[in-house]
């Protein structure tokens, strides 16, 4: 059965807080052709919504951004009837005027990304899917209407740089991704974007700003503790104002689930081998990617 489900990926805070207003809540444990995802998901309802939640890092913030296995996530959402995600993750702000403690609704990417699986479609054949609006723009829509309903500042759209780390970025690196034209910088936006494109699914991201990025001077005499306790409490207010406005979508909007949405179908002109060319065996594993 094809349920239609809305997938939250997000930290450690976020699910605590979102597990309390799940309704039957139950936790399944899903195994894909590519492998365990980063933990439990937690299945429930939220208002009218049926959501999916699975914490990218897993349980105890075990899994860098390069460990993080971004194919069995999105794959294991895909197969548990997830047809929209809401994301979220931490950035720095490469923009003046976004200022830490903000929400962002990113609406583009840089993918500077180099060690992570980017594709399910490895073996399988050419398969190419359009990427210029990387995020659903619907999807968008709802989180800053209801954002501004509700009071919580959210930017209605950035680029967002994904870097590899672990490591933050040389100052060289913050300017170079300025002048880019890039407002904030993460690392775990990518390739889950991608691949969530590539199994048909609408995607939306909000980005909780933590810090100004290296590229902007810090206070004078401003020393590591007070900066990493400015860093918290910025993170503790995004986080708040993002839980906020997940759970009045999830709680007020029914229609969270769109099938005749672009983003359902990007595989339509996407695969460019010739159909006799593929496996068998590959076509049935991947199915679900198509439904
Ligand atoms: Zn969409």
């Amino acid at each position: 059965m094809v349920e239609n489900i809305v997938g939250i990926l997000g930290g450690t805070g976020l699910g605590e807080a979102l597990s309390e207003q799940l309704s039957g809540a139950e936790s399944v444990k899903p195994r894909t052709p590519f492998g365990k995802p980063s933990g439990e998901v937690l299945l429930g309802n939220i208002g009218s919504n049926r959501v999916a939640f699975l914490n990218r890092h897993g349980s105890g913030h075990k899994l860098s951004p390069s460990e993080i296995p971004y194919r069995a996530n999105i794959f294991a959402l895909k197969e548990l009837g997830v047809r929209t995600v809401i994301s979220s993750g931490a950035v720095g702000s490469l923009n003046e005027q976004i200022v830490p403690g903000d929400l962002v609704l990113v609406d583009q990417f840089i993918d500077k990304s180099y060690k992570r699986e980017g594709s399910f479609f490895e073996g399988f054949g050419a398969v190419h899917c359009e990427m210029s609006e990387p995020t659903c723009s619907r999807v968008r829509g709802i989180l800053g209407n209801k954002a501004e309903q509700i009071g919580v500042l959210t930017h209605s759209k950035g680029t967002y740089v994904c870097m590899e780390g672990p490591q933050f970025s040389t100052r060289a690196e913050s300017l170079m991704h300025r002048f880019w034209g890039a407002d904030l910088i993460g690392m775990t936006a990518m390739p889950e974007a991608k691949l969530a494109r590539e199994a048909q699914m609408c995607y939306a991201l909000v980005a909780l700003v933590s810090d100004y990025d290296c590229w902007r001077p810090r206070k004078e005499g401003e020393d590591k503790q007070s900066l990493l306790e400015e860093i918290i409490s910025n993170m503790e207010k995004a986080t708040e104002n993002c839980l906020r406005l997940i759970k009045n979508v999830l709680t007020n909007e029914k229609g969270l689930v769109f099938s005749e949405c672009q983003c359902r179908k990007s595989l339509d002109l996407a695969v460019w081998t010739d159909q006799n060319q593929i496996d068998t065996a590959d076509k049935e594993k991947l199915k679900i990617l198509f439904e």
